[in-house]
């Protein structure tokens, strides 16, 4: 897609600004529904695009992505351009710089036009934890477009852009993507750097791109992978060019089926999507292997304690002083803290810092947060082990398609359960990419994913796009979205 924009832009160079253009009146039209953007930067846009369009006058691209346009999650932040994670603590934070994987997007000419809404900081899978509003589904609008990237995914699946920027912790790059029928990475931890990322659980997070297309998300990880001095968690391992390696054949390479993954109450018609996958990449010369994941259950307990751990730390900067927002009345210092946080934060950002710090707290780090941390050592191995057999894993996303809106908001296990496939794998550190593999009956996107070997994502990359060319005619692919 980008490829044949880009031939149309050096053609016809006065498209660039066109197409940004009609980005935005596309905003117009359904933001009022979808609410899947808590800024939108129309002015800067506009800018850009005409730079752009002066560069394809010249022939002279900065990248195949040169004019494309882009929506970030709010997590990342923007140098000018307000940063809210979604929280009402930083509704008015404008940061003086830019997130690495912003400005590695910004030097190959892309045209951002707004950030996306998202749970509060990224705690939560369905975007009703954001301050700003919920991101109703693109496909139902009385559905959660899942989360924590919920905005992201809404936005490239209703064609607010061409491609956003999420990040996923424990499944908020794969979760909203498999609900809102677009494609999402988790690359590998520490393939893309998180400088600027406001953080969330550090040992988890990572930055990932969610486009229409494998091709497109392979494309943009040209530009936004690699090793940055800014984050000493990236790792200089080479980043191959992923999107010469798309059309290679699938004969003789090997998919793990866990059995594991429908032990846990799986939606039927998932199961079934699931298993027509199965055979699609059969025909294209794939075999199956059984495999096991016997830690697999243990995903969500301890993900539930070592991320809340993780957030207790990283939210304690929010003090009422350094950023964002401030108590206007206090009687001192500790008053003032005190003050600030709880007017700042959310309910659930609350949950989680209290969670936290208990597990953390003299008395009880042995008994929850060691003992997560032994187990997630052996969650890490299963995957490790598996994939020495294999060359990816075939599993779903998410127990259920889009739930409604207000299903789970009054009960926290519950939407903590909507992560029981993906919060394994950030434990793990592995890439996954989530791409659609059919709709259920009511007409809701059903996605799949593919899990890969350490820095290994050309080749689930290549699994993506050889799947897409070949379901490309199928009859599921015409459902479109109802805005
Ligand atoms: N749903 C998960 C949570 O609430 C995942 C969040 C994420 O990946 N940012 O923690």
């Amino acid at each position: 897609m980008s490829k044949e924009l880009n031939r149309i832009f050096i053609q016809e160079p006065e498209k660039v600004l066109l197409h940004t253009q009609a980005a935005l009146k596309r905003i117009d039209e359904v933001e009022d529904d979808l609410n899947a953007l808590v800024t939108v930067t129309a002015k800067e846009a506009l800018v850009s695009a005409m730079e752009s369009q002066t560069r394809y006058v010249e022939k002279a691209p900065f990248s195949v992505l040169d004019g494309e346009v882009v929506t970030i999650k709010d997590v990342f932040c923007t140098s000018g351009v307000r940063t809210t994670a979604s929280s009402k603590m930083l509704e008015d934070f404008v940061p003086p710089y830019d997130a690495t994987v912003v400005r590695k997007l910004k030097e190959a000419g892309v045209v951002i036009v707004g950030k996306n809404n998202c749970d509060a900081w990224a705690h939560g899978a369905s975007t009703e934890n954001s301050d700003f509003g919920v991101t109703p589904n693109p496909f139902d609008l009385t559905r959660v477009s899942g989360g924590s990237s919920g905005g992201s995914a809404a936005a490239v699946a209703a064609g607010e852009c061409d491609f956003s920027i999420g990040s996923d912790t424990g499944g908020s790059i794969r979760q909203p993507a498999g609900f809102c029928g677009v494609v999402g990475l988790k690359p590998t931890y520490g393939r893309v750097s998180r400088y600027g990322l406001i953080a969330m659980s550090s040992s988890l997070d990572c930055v990932g791109p969610i486009a229409r297309s494998t091709q497109k998300i392979a494309q943009i990880m040209e530009i936004i992978a690699g090793q940055d001095d800014k984050d000493a968690t990236t790792v200089d391992v080479l980043v191959p060019k992923y999107t010469e390696t798309l059309e290679l054949p699938l004969k003789g390479k090997r998919i793990g089926w866990a059995k594991e993954f429908y032990q846990i109450d799986l939606n039927s018609d998932i199961k079934k999507s699931l298993e027509s996958a199965r055979t699609t990449f059969e025909q294209l010369g794939a075999e199956f292997v059984d495999i096991s994941l016997p830690h697999l259950k243990y995903g969500v307990p301890v993900y539930y304690l070592i991320q809340p751990a993780e957030v207790s730390s990283n939210l304690g900067r929010f003090d009422g002083v350094k950023y964002g927002y401030s108590a206007s009345e206090s009687d001192n210092l500790v008053d003032h803290y005190f003050k600030s946080r709880s007017e700042g934060f959310g309910a659930e950002a609350k949950r989680r810092i209290m969670l936290g710090t208990f597990v953390l707290s003299a008395g009880y780090y042995d008994a929850y947060y060691l003992k997560a941390m032994k187990v997630r050592t052996l969650i890490k191995k299963d995957f490790e082990d598996a994939l020495v057999d294999v060359d990816a894993i075939l599993a779903p996303i998410s127990p259920s398609t889009a739930f409604k809106i207000g299903e789970k908001t009054s009960d926290p296990l519950q939407m903590y359960l909507a992560d029981v496939y993906t919060s394994a794998i950030n434990l793990a550190g592995n890439p996954a990419l989530a791409l659609p593999c059919g709709f259920d009956n009511e007409k809701l996107p059903i996605g799949m994913q593919i899990i890969g070997k350490y820095f290994d994502e050309a080749t689930i990359l290549n699994f993506g796009h050889k799947y897409e060319q070949f379901t490309a005619g199928a009859e599921w692919r015409k459902i479109t979205t109802v805005i």
